[in-house]
């Protein structure tokens, strides 16, 4: 990494990524002429039923391929390969330790449904000192008042919206439906091939 690089962070289960993500995270990197986006997928995820989610390995390879054709996409497995429950503080922490001495500035982005659940994270008020929050909006999803404390220091970036989301993919997936255009298309080859999201408590 070169100095002073600008890298937004993009944490998720990607479970699986869908054009959603893919959107929001070249919009951002355009919009806040970031140098690299950093998709970080969940190892265990501290708000989610984690029997229901499917092997990290997966989420990787979907993930790999869905990101291939942009150079200015990575992914960090920092949290994949960290044991137990993965904290945003932690993984921020352990990323400005890393990478000290090139000093770069970090863009945490989280969707408007996770503003709102910001103050159930593990110490969001070092969160937001020790990075930029950045917030997109979600269909269906408005600032709360619980988020209050945090809101003054994130920074609201409006988006394009899209009414997708991993579940949305899951259920069609198991419904028989089309994804075309909804996952990049290696995503749904990669998901017929191996049939994932068949099974109904996925
Ligand atoms: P699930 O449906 O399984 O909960 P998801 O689509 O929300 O998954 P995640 O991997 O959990 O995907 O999301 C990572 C981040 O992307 C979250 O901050 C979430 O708010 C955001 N996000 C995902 N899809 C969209 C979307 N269509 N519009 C705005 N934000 C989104």
């Amino acid at each position: 990494m070169r100095k002073n690089q600008k890298i937004g962070l993009f944490g998720g289960t990607f479970d699986p990524v869908h054009n959603g993500h893919l959107i929001i995270a070249e919009y951002l990197r355009d919009e806040l002429q970031l140098d690299e986006i950093w998709f970080i997928p969940t190892g265990k995820h501290p708000l989610k039923d984690n029997r229901q989610i499917s092997s990290v390995e997966h989420r990787l390879n979907m993930l790999r391929l869905a990101i291939a054709d942009n150079e200015r996409f990575k992914i960090s497995e920092i949290e994949i390969h960290r044991p137990g429950v993965s904290y945003t503080i932690d993984t921020l922490n352990e990323l400005l330790e890393t990478y000290r001495d090139r000093e770069p500035k970090f863009y945490y982005f989280i969707g408007m449904d996770n503003v709102n659940e910001l103050h159930k994270w593990r110490e969001p008020e070092k969160i937001v000192e020790k990075c930029q929050v950045v917030a997109f909006g979600r269909p269906g999803f408005q600032p709360q008042l619980e988020a209050q404390p945090f809101v003054a220091r994130i920074q609201f970036v409006h988006v394009p919206l899209l009414e997708i989301s991993s579940t949305f993919v899951r259920q069609r997936i198991r419904e028989g439906r089309s994804v075309r255009y909804i996952v990049p298309k290696e995503v749904e080859q990669y998901i017929l091939r191996h049939a994932l999201y068949r099974r109904d408590d996925k």
